[in-house]
C-alpha cells in the first residue's frame, strides 16, 4: 500500500465493509455469498492487512492493486467459418475486423514494452483463415521470447495428411497449447470429422494439444448441499454474446437481485486479456479496459483502475444487478444466470459508454 492512500475495505463484490456485514445481518446472500460475508468478517477482525487474503478476492480501493498481466489473446479475426450459437463474440462469416500484419507487429511490440506477459494465444474467429498471417505472428510472437498458443476449430484439416502440411510450419515455430474447438456447434454435421483430423495430425508432429467441447445447456437436478437439489443447468454453455440471445429460452431461471456476482472474469486485477483488431483490450467479451490504437497496452495496464471503471465498478461493487442499479436500469425479472442479466444490461448501456462496451460486434450489431 502506498503511503497517504485511504484505507478503504470492500469484499469481493466490491461492498464496503459496513455494506457487507447489512447483507450478513439482513440474512440475504448466506448461500453462495457465505464465502464473500466470511472474507470481509476477516477484513474486520484483520483490517491492517489489505490486498489478497487467503485465496479471497479481497481489496482496498485506489490504485493500489498492482495489475499483472502475463497471457494476452489475440483475436486475429472476427470471421469464422461457422456462426456458432454459443459464441462470445458472435463471430461469423460476415465479420470483418482482422488484424494487418503492421498491426500485429504494434501490438507484439506494446506486449513487450509490458514486461509481464509470457504466453500469447492466437484465437478468433478462426484465425486459420488468414493463415499466412497467423504464420507471422506466430514468428514474432516466438522470436519475442513469448510462449504461443492457438484456438481452432479445425475446419481446414480436410484430412489428417492435409492437417499434417497445414501444421509443419506451426510445428516449426513452437506452440505450447494446441486447443481445438470438437462439439456440437462446431460440427455442421455429424459425420464431420475435420476436428478429429487437426488433433491427430497435431499430435503426430508432437505438438501439446487440447480439445475444448462445449455442449448445448441442459438442465439436471444436482441433489448436493450447495446446490439443494436445485436446478443446474449444464454444458458449460456461458450465457454472453449470442448464446444469451439464442440459448437461454426455456432455461431455468434466477431472481435478477440474486446475480450479485461476476463469476468467471478478475476484473480487479485481470491476468489475461483479449485484444480484437479495433484495439479493444477486453477484460470479458466486449468489455473494454481501453483501446491500444489509442493508448499503448502499457499505459492502459498500468492505469486500469477497476473501481472507477463505469463498467467493472460496479461489476466488482455488486455484479450485474449493481451494474444495471448504478446506471438507472428498470431491472426486475429473472435470468438464467450472471452474465446473461450482465450481458442484456451491458447491451442497453452500449449507447451510453461506446470506449468501453466495445466492440459493437461482440453486441451482434
Ligand atoms: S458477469 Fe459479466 S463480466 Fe462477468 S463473466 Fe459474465 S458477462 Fe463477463
Amino acid at each position: 500500500m502506498r503511503s497517504g492512500e485511504a484505507l478503504e475495505l470492500r469484499d469481493c463484490h466490491g461492498r464496503t465493509v459496513l455494506e457487507a456485514v447489512q447483507t450478513v445481518l439482513s440474512g440475504k446472500g448466506l448461500g453462495q455469498d457465505f464465502w464473500s460475508n466470511l472474507c470481509v468478517l476477516g477484513h474486520c477482525i484483520l483490517v491492517a492487512r489489505v490486498g489478497r487474503f487467503e485465496g479471497l478476492s479481497c481489496y482496498t480501493t485506489g490504485a493500489s492493486q498492482e495489475n499483472v498481466l502475463t497471457g494476452i489473446h489475440i483475436l486475429l479475426t472476427l470471421k469464422c467459418t461457422n456462426e456458432c450459437d454459443h459464441c462470445f463474440l458472435h463471430c461469423g462469416p460476415s465479420r470483418e475486423a482482422t488484424f494487418t500484419i503492421g498491426q500485429l507487429r504494434t501490438l507484439i511490440e506494446q506486449i513487450k514494452q509490458l514486461g509481464t506477459v509470457t504466453i500469447v494465444y492466437f484465437e478468433g474467429g478462426e484465425p486459420f483463415l488468414f493463415y499466412p498471417l497467423l504464420l507471422e505472428g506466430l514468428r514474432l510472437v516466438r522470436n519475442a521470447g513469448f510462449g504461443a498458443g492457438i484456438v481452432t476449430n479445425g475446419y481446414w484439416a480436410t484430412s489428417i495428411e492435409d492437417g499434417l502440411h497445414w501444421l509443419r510450419p506451426i510445428r516449426e515455430l513452437g506452440v505450447v497449447d494446441f486447443s481445438v474447438s470438437d462439439d456440437e456447434f462446431h460440427r455442421l454435421d455429424k459425420h464431420d470429422r475435420r476436428a478429429e483430423f487437426a488433433r491427430q495430425a497435431a499430435q503426430q508432429l508432437g505438438i501439446p494439444t487440447g480439445t475444448i467441447c462445449i455442449d448445448p445447456p441442459y438442465v439436471s437436478r444436482q441433489a448436493s448441499e450447495d446446490h439443494r437439489g436445485k436446478p443446474v443447468i449444464g454444458g458449460g454453455v456461458l450465457f454472453k454474446g449470442r448464446a444469451a440471445e439464442k440459448l437461454t429460452a426455456g432455461l431455468p431461471v434466477r431472481p435478477c437481485n440474486e446475480l450479485t456476482t461476476c463469476p468467471h472474469e478478475d476484473l480487479l486485477s485481470p491476468e489475461r486479456v483479449h485484444v480484437d483488431a479495433h484495439g479493444n483490450v477486453h477484460l470479458c467479451q466486449g468489455l473494454s479496459m481501453g483501446n491500444i490504437w489509442e493508448k499503448p497496452l502499457a499505459e492502459l495496464v498500468r492505469g486500469y483502475d477497476a473501481q472507477k471503471h463505469p463498467i467493472a465498478g460496479p461489476l466488482l461493487r455488486g455484479g450485474p444487478i449493481r451494474l444495471a442499479q448504478e446506471h438507472g436500469l428498470e431491472i426486475n425479472g429473472s435470468y438464467v444466470d450472471e452474465c446473461h442479466l450482465c450481458y442484456t444490461a451491458r447491451k442497453v448501456l452500449l449507447p451510453r459508454f461506446p470506449q468501453y462496451l466495445a466492440p459493437k460486434d461482440a453486441y451482434g450489431l
